[in-house]
């Protein structure tokens, strides 16, 4: 795609990727308009069952030169997740969802809240979903108390290993002062990965352990 910004053309890449369905596409260009250096294009994915129309923005930076700077609707690609996870009654996904499209449209900082927040949600619910007697209790409680005072099995170890150090780089995007500058909100994601695939490794295990008998004469 090419556009014009006081006399000199500017050359930039067409879209390849849709933000609404993120498959692979060739886009038809419908439309652009810039404006005070920055270019509006309009274009429609050509996967078939997506076709949805979207706009690309890209900022004139040099004399002939612009830069993609992201489009204005679509959403960011969410994470893995796992059916444990998925089965949870827990606001987490809704949650971690929320994060992702404030990180997306570059609301780092509220972002980096959100994701904390949906922490709390997951160490909860979860908790409660596996011990109905902890509801009523730990709702208000601290989430490091929390995490602190459960998860306390050997096979449990890694998961509060990660749980804490999740919630460490959380509060960081929570308070006002950082503790882990070497560490960022893509780390964070990382680590919220990490902890749902424990989750669910846990949960599969006990319940094969638990369900599957031997047959074998002692
Ligand atoms: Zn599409």
């Amino acid at each position: 795609m090419k556009f014009v910004y006081n006399n000199f053309e500017c050359r930039v890449d067409n879209p390849s990727q849709c933000p609404h369905c993120h498959n692979g596409i060739e886009p038809r260009h419908i439309s652009q308009n810039i404006e005070q250096g920055i270019n509006y294009s309009v274009w429609k994915c050509t996967f078939r069952e997506c076709g949805k129309q979207f706009i690309a923005v890209h900022q004139v930076i040099g004399q002939g030169q612009a830069k993609f700077v992201g489009f204005l609707d679509g959403q960011p690609i969410g994470p893995y997740w796992p059916e444990t996870i998925k089965k949870l009654k827990s606001k987490f996904i809704e949650t971690y969802n929320q994060s992702l499209k404030a990180e997306y449209s570059g609301l780092d900082e509220i972002a980096g809240m959100g994701f904390r927040k949906a922490i709390e949600y997951l160490v909860k619910d979860y908790l409660i979903q596996r011990d109905s007697s902890l509801e009523g209790k730990i709702e208000d409680k601290l989430l490091a108390s929390v995490i602190g005072e459960n998860f306390s099995t050997p096979q449990e170890a890694d998961l509060k290993d990660l749980l804490q150090r999740a919630t460490w780089l959380g509060n960081d995007m929570t308070h006002y002062l950082r503790y882990h500058d070497n560490f960022d909100i893509n780390d964070l994601k990382e680590l919220i990965q990490l902890v749902m695939d424990e989750i669910h490794s846990i949960e599969q295990k006990r319940h094969y352990i638990a369900n599957i008998q031997s047959k074998y004469k002692k």
